[in-house]
């Protein structure tokens, strides 16, 4: 079943095109990997999935919403990890899963609170503000923000960048958990072995260009790393 599917999106910024003409879909119960260089446009096609940048055309559909025009609509079906701030600083992680777990109505809201920033390995920081913690704790942070309200929908801008090993078993059982339970899950990174074992089907991202995507029951791990190697030469972003 498809959840999530882009056609033609294009965002243009000044007189170039970040992201070029992206067809994309993600069925239930699927990990999709772009895997693609510095500069991609990875991050850019994730913000605008997750409706915090607006494409400069094409459409946007989860289940029969367009996202585009519907935005608030969708918000609560997705759960997003981006390497900026989405959330309040000088507040604890506890405060700021509250509040967001109140804005989508999560149930047992404190006890999931302390479930997830314990599962994230945060226990000992509940308490302390956002702002002191360190790369890999912010990103524990938004692993838990992005779990809370159990989203039908993972999109995970470089998951495992600034993790320490723990933390990096924890995200790959995660998503595999989540993938399991049906959710449709799409993660950017450039690590192809991570992104490999987590992955059910991967694509290349060059210059804002989604390639075809490839199974992974049809692609060995050396071969996509290759492939995905010659690709950079290939394009000169290696
Ligand atoms: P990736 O995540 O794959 O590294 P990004 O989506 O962050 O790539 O960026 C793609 C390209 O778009 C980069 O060249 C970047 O400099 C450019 N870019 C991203 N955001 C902006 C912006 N707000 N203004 C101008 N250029 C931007
Ligand atoms: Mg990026």
């Amino acid at each position: 079943m498809r959840l999530l599917s882009t056609s033609q999106i294009s965002k243009h910024i000044g007189h170039r095109k970040i992201v070029n003409d992206v067809s994309l879909t993600i069925n239930a119960g699927e990990v999709v990997a772009i895997f693609g260089p510095n500069g991609a446009g990875k991050t850019t096609l994730i913000k605008i999935l997750a409706t915090l940048l607006r494409p400069t055309s094409g459409r946007i559909h989860i289940e029969d919403i367009d996202v585009i025009a519907d935005y608030a609509k969708v918000r609560h079906l997705m759960g997003v990890v981006i390497h900026e701030h989405l959330a309040y600083p000088e507040f604890t992680p506890f405060e700021n899963l509250r509040f967001f777990g109140q804005m989508y109505g999560v149930e047992n809201l404190d006890a999931r609170c302390k479930t997830l920033l314990g599962e994230v390995g945060l226990s000992r920081f509940i308490h302390e503000p956002l702002h002191i913690f360190s790369r890999g704790m912010t990103q524990r942070f938004m692993i838990a923000k992005a779990l809370l309200h159990d989203p039908l929908i993972l999109l995970l801008d470089e998951p495992f960048s600034g993790l320490d090993t723990s933390a990096r078993q924890f995200v790959m059982d995660r998503i595999a958990q989540e993938q399991e339970k049906g959710k449709a899950i799409l993660i950017t990174t450039h690590n192809t072995e991570l992104g490999y074992h987590i992955g059910t089907r991967f694509h290349f991202m060059i210059d804002g260009t989604l390639e075809a995507s490839t199974d992974k029951d049809d692609i060995s791990e050396e071969t996509l790393l290759q492939k995905y190697q010659d690709r950079l030469i290939d394009t000169g972003t290696n």
